[in-house]
């Protein structure tokens, strides 16, 4: 059984074929640039060599046309019919608080969809798009939306109700909602399976550090609470999105700069964070170069992520009354061994005795703690895709 994940944005498009059986994807790629001038399609073979098409890329509806023709390139493609295609899962941002898990599309759900909108401008319309494209060209495949929110679903209201007025929330839709669930779960799951404990049993906290970087609280298999809130801005300091502010710094930096609400805002995400800290680059692994030649500013950018993550991880062993294990995941989590071993200064208090040596690992699943250790520190890659497919192959 082949399943086909999609995962849209508005000028790009990211795709993976996955083989439900090895769980591998036999043919993936991305599509940049729709609806611009220089669009391309990179598509990947299963054994990863690379095919470049360049093609007028208006909409989305051709960007897919063009995914299923490579897909089935009897040269490069990773399957001989479409008809192998068994499910089509959906990357879909939010999800509001109407959907708690994934759903199989159909038209009810469609209007759903659209009704969340209003919280993701930016990010739902393209995921609706690339659905709606799926289901011209694939018409009769089962298609399924997995929210990036749903996992946080099983929040309370004291995680997430803000202090403000209570009609905001009930008027706007204005609580924290959580994002990166797809990963939050898909670690958590395998994190269980390290320990070789049962998920419901466990009290974890992942940290999924990446470009965008969000933690959260996960008891017997639930997220509890999260640091990203009614948008991906709010906790860890990340890339280039400043995170948690004083909420009255946003208002006096509109004064000052005279910023219009479209200019703060896409200051606070594109112009902030490690980027605008640092001055050097939005990118981790610059950063750390930039840190290691003596750029101060370099260094106290990576000195501020890792007290943030440091800070959440103590509240949060708070909120879960302890922790058995500190799950790192995506670009930085996976991959930065002095960033892990950094986070885990101090935190002996919990239980946490990392051990230098495993810890020297690079995106690979192990458990990187000292033996007695009653805290586990895992490293987890985390898998989206598979997430995605997993979930599609469970609903069809
Ligand atoms: P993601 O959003 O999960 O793709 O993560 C991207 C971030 O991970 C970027 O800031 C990268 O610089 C960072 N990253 C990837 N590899 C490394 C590494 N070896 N050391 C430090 N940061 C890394």
């Amino acid at each position: 059984m082949k399943i086909l994940v999609i995962n849209c944005g508005s000028s790009s498009l990211k795709y993976q074929v996955i083989d439900m059986v090895t769980k591998n994807a036999i043919g993936k790629g991305l599509v940049e640039r729709i609806g611009l001038s220089g669009s391309v399609l990179t598509h990947r073979t299963g054994s990863g060599e690379k095919e470049v098409i360049q093609a007028e890329i208006p909409n989305h509806t051709i960007a897919i046309k063009l995914v299923l023709e490579a897909l089935v390139s009897p040269e490069y493609g990773a399957i001989k019919d479409l008809k192998e295609i068994y499910g089509i899962g959906h990357r879909v941002v939010h999800g509001g608080e109407k959907f708690s898990k994934s759903v199989l599309i159909d038209d009810e759900v469609m209007v759903a969809l659209k009704e969340c909108v209003e919280l993701a401008p930016l990010h739902n319309p393209p995921n609706i798009a690339g659905i709606i494209a799926c289901q011209k060209m694939m018409p009769g495949v089962p298609q399924v939306a997995v929210f990036d929110t749903a996992f946080h679903q099983t929040m309370q209201p004291n995680s997430y109700i803000y202090g403000l007025p209570y009609e905001f929330y009930k008027k706007y839709g204005i609580r924290k909602y959580g994002f990166h669930g797809t990963s939050h779960k898909y670690v958590s799951q395998r994190a269980a399976v390290l320990l070789q404990k049962p998920l419901g049993d466990l009290k974890l906290i992942s940290c999924h550090l990446g470009n965008g970087a969000s933690i959260c609280a996960i008891r017997g298999g639930k997220s509890i609470e999260t640091s990203m809130g009614f948008t991906p801005l709010d906790g860890l300091m990340m890339g280039t999105r400043s995170g948690q502010l004083d909420p009255a710094i946003v208002t006096y930096i509109m004064c000052r700069e005279n910023f219009t609400v479209d200019q703060m805002n896409d200051f606070l995400n594109t112009k902030c964070g490690a980027l605008g800290v640092s001055g050097v680059s939005s990118d981790f692994r610059d950063i750390e170069v930039a840190a290691g030649q003596g750029n101060v500013r370099a260094r106290l950018a990576l000195d501020i992520f890792e007290h943030d993550v440091r800070q959440f991880i103590g509240s949060y062993a708070a909120v879960l009354g302890g922790v058995d294990g500190i799950i790192f995941t995506a670009g930085v989590g996976e991959n930065s061994a002095s960033m892990r071993e950094a986070i885990c200064k101090n935190l002996e208090y919990i239980g946490v005795d990392l051990d230098r040596e495993k810890n020297k690992v690079r995106s690979e699943e192990v458990d990187v703690s000292k033996p007695d250790a009653r805290c586990r520190v895992l490293v987890i890659p985390t898998n989206e895709e598979l997430m995605i497919a997993l979930e599609t192959q469970d609903l069809i």
